[in-house]
């Protein structure tokens, strides 16, 4: 019997499975094959339940609150972040790519991921809020997560959606004049 490869890698939250990127404990992405991510998914959501239904009939015995980790909006905000930072750090693994595509600016604080295509920011207005923005990417298939996503520096950024308005604006302006000598437009 030849090694058998392991099914993830990684360590603790950034543990991701090798064949949809996604990450080990979560659902397995669209397409995922690999048996052992399904399993692992149910068994940590399994235990998780438990856990909980643990909590709760602690809490009903002992007549206190169960609150499930709600209590604290400060430690609620706090776990957001994390969880944003996370998510963001499997998003940049998922890419393969932790610089930006342009110049090779290295500091994720001011990295973005850019729909290559454009349309971003009609995507990201017609989700609730930006976590949903980035729940979206998460649940791509490794694919068209691949063929839709860029990663950009926020200068790169600004300069990409400056040079697109530019060329919306002259071809408008083109069109206009086209109308106006009475031809019909060429596009
Ligand atoms: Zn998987
Ligand atoms: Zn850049």
């Amino acid at each position: 019997m030849g090694v058998v490869e392991p099914w993830s890698q990684g360590h603790s939250d950034m543990r991701l499975c090798r064949t949809c990127r996604g990450q080990a404990d979560r659902k397995p992405l669209p397409g995922c094959t690999e048996p052992k991510h399904q399993q692992r998914y149910e068994t940590k959501r399994e235990l998780n339940n438990q856990y909980r239904r643990q909590r709760r009939s602690d809490a009903r015995s002992t007549g206190t609150v169960y609150r499930g980790g709600r209590g604290n909006p400060d430690r609620k905000a706090q776990r957001e972040r994390e969880r944003h930072q996370q998510i963001r750090e499997v998003l940049f693994e998922r890419l393969g790519v932790h610089v930006c595509s342009e110049c090779g600016f290295p500091d994720k604080r001011a990295l973005h991921f850019d729909h290559v295509n454009g349309g971003g920011r009609r995507h990201r207005k017609s989700l609730p809020s930006g976590s949903a923005y980035y729940r979206a990417l998460m649940n791509m298939s490794l694919d068209e997560l691949r063929a839709a996503f860029q990663v950009l520096c926020a200068n790169c950024n600004a300069i990409k959606r400056e040079e697109r308005e530019e060329w919306r604006w002259r071809h408008a302006s083109e069109v206009a004049a086209q109308e106006d000598e009475g031809l019909p437009p060429s596009s």
